[in-house]
């Protein structure tokens, strides 16, 4: 059942205007008309039933009650790699539940953020992701940050994904839970070193060297396996 997120609090019985590209997909892109139920949900995160009532208006109906957040809130921050597996990333890990992604310039990050064109298509696919898999969310996808914009992204556990690291994750309960996934070619020492020093726990996912978009979806879902 296909969901959309409206930027406003919602009640049962309440008709609403829809916006033009909600519109546009539900009936010329699904070809639905007033028999189709469909999810809306709202900026407080609460997910009702609705329908079409003319060409541009629903009514909101009953309120589902679902809550399909993790207990945990979850901030990935993930260096810049190639543009096609960056939003593969931001997709999954939308699915998986995370609630927030930093693109991170990391210092062998190849690919940077130049204009707001692509954080806007990163926060599409971010939105599309969490409407795909009913989320009482949109995640945030984040300003591009760079190593001294890291502190203000750390949470009550914090990690970083580290391939020459020999302790294996073992990631506890936490309410909140941090962690940074490296570039293509990996972290610099120094900037390894910094981020450690920020109060990061080094920490390995294997033996294997992990593609940067493996380690990231991997690692989150470890961490949503925890606290679903
Ligand atoms: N040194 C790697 C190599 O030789 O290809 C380059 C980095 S790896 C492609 C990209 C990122 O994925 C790393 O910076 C790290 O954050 C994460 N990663 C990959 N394998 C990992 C592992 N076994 N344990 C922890 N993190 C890993």
């Amino acid at each position: 059942m296909q969901q959309y997120f409206v930027d406003e609090e919602l009640h049962s019985g309440q008709q609403i205007t829809l916006d033009d590209d909600v519109i546009y997909h539900l009936v010329k892109v699904l070809r639905k008309d007033s028999s189709y139920t469909f999810r809306i949900c709202d900026d407080s995160g609460k997910i009702f039933h609705a329908h079409l009532i003319d060409k541009n208006s629903c009514i909101i109906e009953d309120l589902t009650g679902e809550n399909n957040e993790l207990e945990s809130d979850i901030t990935c921050i993930l260096s810049l790699i190639k543009n096609d597996k960056f939003e593969l990333c931001i997709q999954k890990l939308v699915e998986l539940g995370v609630k927030r992604i930093v693109p991170y310039e990391a210092v062998r990050s190849v690919v940077k953020i130049k204009d707001n064109k692509k954080l806007e298509r990163l926060r599409k696919i971010a939105r599309e992701a969490a409407e795909q898999s009913h989320r009482n969310l949109i995640p945030e996808i984040t300003e591009p940050a760079d190593l001294k914009d890291l502190e203000k992204y750390k949470s009550e556990a914090n990690y970083i994904c580290y391939e020459s690291e020999t302790n294996i994750a073992d990631i506890g309960p936490s309410s909140s839970i941090t962690y940074i996934i490296g570039p293509e070619g990996g972290f610099e020492d120094r900037e390894y070193e910094n981020i450690c020093r920020m109060g990061f726990e080094s920490v390995s996912l294997g033996k294997r060297i992990l593609r940067a978009e493996t380690a990231a979806i991997y690692m989150t879902s470890i961490i949503a396996g925890k606290c679903q």
